[in-house]
């Protein structure tokens, strides 16, 4: 939510150039500011955000050494340098940038870098114009470095013409449209079940050295399998980079799209083919955290689906902009939109949206950060800051068809993140996103938060009897859902995605997959996971005789080499399986008699580090007396 109102009587604002940018590159742009019929007083000022991405703003300081200039440092010098410019010779312009206390960044820059001009000597009147040039290289500075994520950003213009502290948006702030680079690697990307005979389609991303989809590849890569060899792989149709396959026999698959003329290479997910009258169910994938510019993303719900359905060619996907505590929350208006817009994207066999939001409860007592989707629509937005505490969410939930979800449980705020749990609405938590993972203490690609703690892992909560199924997903601030690995303005690690079990890809069956935590998590690779005891499903609960072996099986297919395959059972790793191929399966018996309720889960780590973890199973001893409820 914008919390400032936008006027039209404080002028208007343009950027030059405003073509199209290249991440990464660099470049000067002037930013013109024409005065509105209102003028701008003495100590008046305008305010402009850099988008972060960009180079920080850098400014002439004064008292200054020209020696600083010589010897090439200095904010003139430096990558982002700002001048500034009226055009009427009376008027003094003064830049600065106002040092920000840490805990207050968050409120008060939430896109960007605000630099003020103030107005001194004499008033700005209508028409006056005032140009800041942001990469002046009069002195030596390189220029200003773009963002090296591609996405629509806004420069957003403020002004206080009175002097009197009141800021008001200008009408059309200019905005830059940041593009992909020339393609480095294509993502390939198909379902990940089928059966035998069955059509599919072959969707080839190609993507450049930053990870951005780049529409600068306009070739039609070679699409291949090593099963065209043996007859099993039609290839039926191509149009540029789609296409339409078949194999005709069972197998897991992966295939190959070459485009020899550049150079470019990419291998697709393994695709599980079945036979024809194999009835199990099928594999979704999805992101259901997503965050857009109703909160402290970029883009906007619509762009972020349209990434998700078209560009990630996910199944399903949420958006999650916070009820936050600091200014920047999602306003009603805008929760309305959201379910509206879920709705709209929501289409049966092809994609699927919930309509959702992230709750958040920070503080010394807080509870932390839960997402909370919905399987119906219209239903209203239940938020802390309006006093809703998270017993009070429970309640209110209860009967309204809700998921909560927690998620980064071991980040900073969150002391009380696992004091309070509900069975019937928390079924599943995210284990890991673009922060990292919260899986436990000594964790591979372990959270970025400072202050992170590993006492509120996933495991804690599992320790305490919770029964949560894992998914990962991204809570990427960049609109990009499903492919990213951008926080808004630094790198992290990849998106996490939420693989899904269902019958058929509608959001009935999506909803009740989670809800039965028939799902798993991955660092955001399409590893196939298979992962069953005694028959039963990952995420089921079941009751045995005490002395019933447990027969754990275990079929993985990776998108590269399976390095390891860990089997945890309360929460101590009891097995390691050492992979060599990126198809591996494994059997393991316990026979142990059972005591107590165990859970058994296991994790999936890749030779290149990629990861997924598969929901626990839980057993019980029958007629056990000991047994958690
Ligand atoms: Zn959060
Ligand atoms: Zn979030």
């Amino acid at each position: 939510m914008r919390l400032e109102e936008v006027i039209t009587e404080n002028g208007a604002v343009i950027i030059e150039p405003g073509e199209k940018v290249e991440a990464g590159s660099v470049g000067t742009w002037n930013i013109i500011y024409t005065v509105g019929e209102k003028g701008v007083a003495i100590n008046g000022k305008i305010r402009i955000t850099i988008p972060f991405g960009f180079s920080r703003p850098k400014l002439f300081k004064l008292p200054w050494d020209i020696e600083d200039i010589r010897k090439g440092i200095g904010g003139p010098t430096e990558p982002g340098y700002v001048s500034v410019k009226a055009s009427n010779p009376e008027t003094k312009l003064k830049l600065s940038i106002p040092v920000i206390p840490k805990e207050k960044v968050g409120m008060l820059e939430v896109w960007g870098k605000n630099l003020f001009i103030t107005i001194k000597d004499a008033p700005l009147r209508e028409g006056n114009s005032v140009v800041v040039t942001y990469g002046d290289t009069s002195f030596g500075s390189p220029g200003a470095v773009v963002q090296y994520f591609e996405q629509t950003v806004e420069f957003t213009v403020a002004t206080d013409i009175y002097g009197d502290g009141c800021f008001y948006l200008v009408k059309n702030s200019p905005r830059l449209a940041v593009i992909g680079r020339k393609v480095s690697y294509f993502v390939v990307i198909i379902p990940s079940k089928i059966k035998e005979g069955e059509d599919f389609p072959i969707t080839v991303v190609p993507r450049d050295k930053y990870g951005n989809a780049t529409y600068k590849y306009q070739g039609m890569p070679q699409i291949k399998s090593d099963e065209a060899m043996r007859g099993s792989f039609e290839l039926k149709g191509q149009h540029g980079r789609s296409a339409l396959a078949k194999f005709s026999s069972s197998g897991t698959y992966r295939i190959t799209a070459v485009d020899k003329d550049d150079g470019i290479v990419g291998i697709s997910n393994p695709i599980a083919v079945t036979d024809k009258d194999n009835n199990d169910l099928n594999l979704y994938w999805g992101d259901l955290h997503v965050h857009t510019g109703f909160s402290d993303g970029l883009g906007t719900p619509d762009e972020a689906y349209r990434y998700a359905r078209d560009i990630s060619k996910l199944d399903f996907a949420a958006c999650t902009d916070e009820d936050n505590e600091s200014e920047i929350h999602l306003s009603d208006e805008e929760w309305e939109l959201t379910k509206e817009t879920a709705n709209k994207y929501t289409k049966p066999a092809k994609f699927v949206a919930f309509p959702a939001y992230e709750y958040q409860d920070h503080g010394p007592k807080g509870t932390g950060h839960r997402n909370v989707y919905f399987m119906i629509d219209d239903q209203p937005i239940l938020r802390h800051r309006d006093g809703v505490d998270l017993l009070g969410l429970y309640n209110r939930l209860k009967a309204r068809n809700a998921l909560v979800v927690p998620h980064h449980s071991v980040a900073m705020g969150a002391s009380q993140v696992w004091n309070y749990h509900n069975p019937d609405l928390e079924r599943i938590v995210e284990i890991y996103s673009i922060w990292g993972n919260s899986e436990c203490r000594g964790c591979l690609k372990p959270h970025i938060h400072a202050g992170y703690d590993y006492e509120k892992s996933v495991q804690t909560a599992l320790a305490k009897g919770y029964k949560l199924g894992f998914i990962a997903s991204g809570d990427c601030h960049a609109g990009h859902p499903g492919y990213s690995d951008w926080l808004r303005w630094f790198r992290s690690y990849h998106n996490g995605l939420a693989a899904v079990y269902a019958p058929q890809l509608s959001r009935r069956d999506i909803w009740q997959a989670l809800w039965k935590r028939h799902c798993y998590a991955t660092t955001g690779e399409r590893i196939l996971l298979d992962f069953k005891l005694n028959g039963h499903m990952m995420g089921e609960e079941i009751i045995l005789p005490k002395n019933t072996p447990r027969e754990i099986r275990v079929k993985i297919a990776g998108t590269k080499v399976i390095k390891r395959v860990d089997l945890i059972r309360n929460n101590l790793q009891v097995y390691v399986y050492k992979g060599k191929s990126w198809k591996e399966s494994f059997e393991y018996i316990d026979r142990e008699d059972l005591k107590e309720e165990i859970f058994y889960y296991v994790r999936v780590i890749q030779k290149d580090g990629e990861m997924a973890w598969s929901s626990p199973i839980w057993v019980r001893p029958q007629d056990s007396l000991s047994a958690k409820s």
